[in-house]
């Protein structure tokens, strides 16, 4: 990698990688975000992919296949990230979530390229609710891709930066002391998140975040899909939806009724299946009823947010939105009686995110320059980080917070346990994240194990475990043993993310940026790698200390994810 030039020899590039479309932006000369136009001439890409005869089609065309040759096609990968593979097979052949991903943003580069000149350095943005594992799979499929990703932003705050930007807060002329509290509601196509951020001073800083990463308008396409299909289940006896071309078409019309139904009060739907044609006419009240339950879930976190960030409405000076759904009319009513003022949609759905990401990339740029930034950016942890440890009373497991979620980044934590028995050998440190204080409900994120501890150590021996955890979301974890010189510190294995090998292996095939190179084997994609630091199931678990309870429980770490995912 080049070493951090002097002024614009990088120019800084952000880019929206979303469920359903995807877009790249980059400063103009005077530091303006402006969304860079893909080889089609469009801000916005389909982030779908089609394959054919050894190719790999991203985009418009590949969206339009999916009602003709739906088997080679695949979309909502960044749905299926943290998982080891797409959930369904392309061509006899099992694709990780990461390599799909890569191949869009690959697109992106490319086209970006032809613009503005080759370029690797890059923000990638992710939903604020991602939790580590599909950060990290985020960052690798930027390193596949050939991008050197700077850094991840979540997407509400990078769409509070542009909007920032827009209403002039990074001004250096600007006076500092107007602080502003807003609420982001981003519901895009696969998913949905709420932030609420303090804008004052040049500083954005989130105060509470949270969200679903299942809930999006490919949701509210789902319902008119199967409100068609069951009509035409009902006349004929068919079922369109067990075709996957015709399954295909059927969501294309009901996505662009919907769309429809956010201009017209109505909307006509054709299905044609095995000969048979149905047309079947839409309102916007049958839209908003069928929907009700999906709209219920943002309202109900959009509430829960603002508790968590300690806030009533009347405390919140704008209702930002974002996302291409929250042009469903029903989103902004919603929020308007909820909220008691009128959303702000001043941003660009679509752009903002991209816009907000490039100005964040302008930020690091100018940092490696040794310029001092016009704004700066604090995050909250969506997830709280923990270990999993005996009950000494129950003698079950259950979860030790170490992180509660909403905490300001980044952030040093330490928490004593202790050892079970005497003479104990080793002990396993199992890192968990998630709200639910049994560990099986949580996100299993790695494990590592503490050999060769003094002979004849007490039971009860303190272990101190000291997690650090970064602004993208990376974490370090440390553990000691009190009393001798004994420390592990690793940075924490995932047991369904490629390793550096397979990263490269993809990295080669994909970017095109090395010679060119044959795919990587079919058995070299995402196999589990080996725990870190050796742990085995048969090492002994850590005793929770009742004396140290560890920092408090977030009171409004809520039941959402529990509720629903
Ligand atoms: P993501 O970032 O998750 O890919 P976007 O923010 O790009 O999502 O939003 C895409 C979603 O917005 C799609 O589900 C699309 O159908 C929906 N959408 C776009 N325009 C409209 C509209 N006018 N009315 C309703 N939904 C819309
Ligand atoms: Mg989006």
């Amino acid at each position: 990698m080049t070493a951090p030039n002097k002024k614009s020899k990088h120019p800084a590039v952000g880019i929206d990688l979303g469920t359903t479309y995807s877009v790249i932006a980059r400063l103009d000369e005077l530091g303006r975000p402006q969304t860079l136009n893909n080889a089609e001439g469009d801000k916005i890409t389909p982030s779908v992919l089609l394959f054919e005869d050894g190719n790999v089609v991203v985009g418009k065309e590949a969206a339009k296949a999916a009602a003709t040759d739906a088997d080679n096609v695949a979309e909502c990968a960044k749905r299926d990230l943290g998982n080891q593979f797409y959930h369904r097979q392309i061509g006899g052949r099992r694709y990780p979530p990461e390599s799909l991903q890569a191949w869009i943003l690959n697109k992106l580069r490319v086209d970006a390229t032809r613009q503005i000149g080759a370029f690797s350095k890059a923000v990638v943005t992710v939903p604020a609710y991602f939790d580590e594992v599909r950060r990290k799979a985020t960052m690798d499929a930027g390193y596949i891709a050939g991008l050197e990703v700077m850094d991840i932003i979540n997407e509400p705050t990078a769409a509070a930066v542009a909007f920032g930007f827009q209403q002039g807060y990074m001004n250096p002329d600007r006076p500092d002391d107007q602080r502003k509290k807003i609420l982001v509601y981003d519901l895009g196509g696969g998913t949905f998140d709420v932030t609420v951020m303090e804008i004052g001073g040049r500083n954005f800083n989130a105060l509470a975040t949270d969200g679903d990463v299942m809930l999006g308008g490919k949701d509210w396409d789902q319902r008119l899909v199967d409100f068609v299909a069951e009509e035409f289940i009902r006349k004929f006896g068919l079922d369109p939806r067990e075709e996957p071309n015709s399954h295909g078409r059927l969501w294309r019309d009901c996505e662009d009724a919907k769309r429809t139904l956010s201009a017209r009060a109505k909307a006509q739907i054709a299905c044609d299946f095995r000969g048979q044609a149905l047309r079947v006419e839409v309102s916007r009240s049958q839209f908003h009823d069928m929907t009700k339950d999906l709209l219920d879930r943002t309202s109900f976190t959009t509430r829960q947010t603002l508790q968590a960030a300690g806030l009533e409405w009347p405390d919140i000076d704008r209702v930002l939105l974002c996302g291409g759904s929250s042009r469903m009319p029903a989103v902004v009513e919603m929020l308007r009686d909820l909220s008691g003022k009128e959303p702000d949609c001043s941003i660009s759905p679509d752009e903002a995110v991209a816009h907000g990401a490039a100005l964040h990339a302008g930020i690091l740029l100018a940092h490696y320059d040794g310029v001092s930034p016009s704004f700066h950016v604090r995050n909250v942890n969506s997830h709280s980080l923990g270990v999993v440890a005996m009950d000494a009373r129950t003698r079950r497991p259950r979860t030790a917070v170490l992180i509660p979620r909403n905490t300001p980044l980044p952030v040093v934590a330490r928490r004593v346990f202790k050892t079970q028995r005497v003479g104990q050998k080793s002990i396993l440190v199992q890192i968990v994240e998630g709200e639910s204080a049994s560990p099986d409900d949580c996100s299993q994120l790695g494990k590592c194990s503490v050999r060769d501890l003094p002979a004849e150590l007490p039971a009860q021996t303190p272990i101190e475990v000291r997690f650090r955890y970064e602004e993208n979301g990376r974490l370090t974890v440390t553990v000691k043993v009190e009393g001798t010189d004994k420390a592990l510190k690793h940075e924490m294995s995932r047991e369904n993310s490629l390793s550096s090998e397979e990263l490269d292996s993809w990295r080669k095939y994909i970017s095109g940026l090395d010679p060119i190179a044959p795919p990587p084997p079919a058995n070299l994609s995402g196999e589990a790698i080996q725990l870190a630091a050796g742990a085995k199931a048969a090492d002994d678990a850590l005793d929770y200390a009742p004396e140290s309870e560890g920092p408090p429980a977030d009171p409004n770490a809520g039941t959402v994810k529990r509720r629903w995912v």
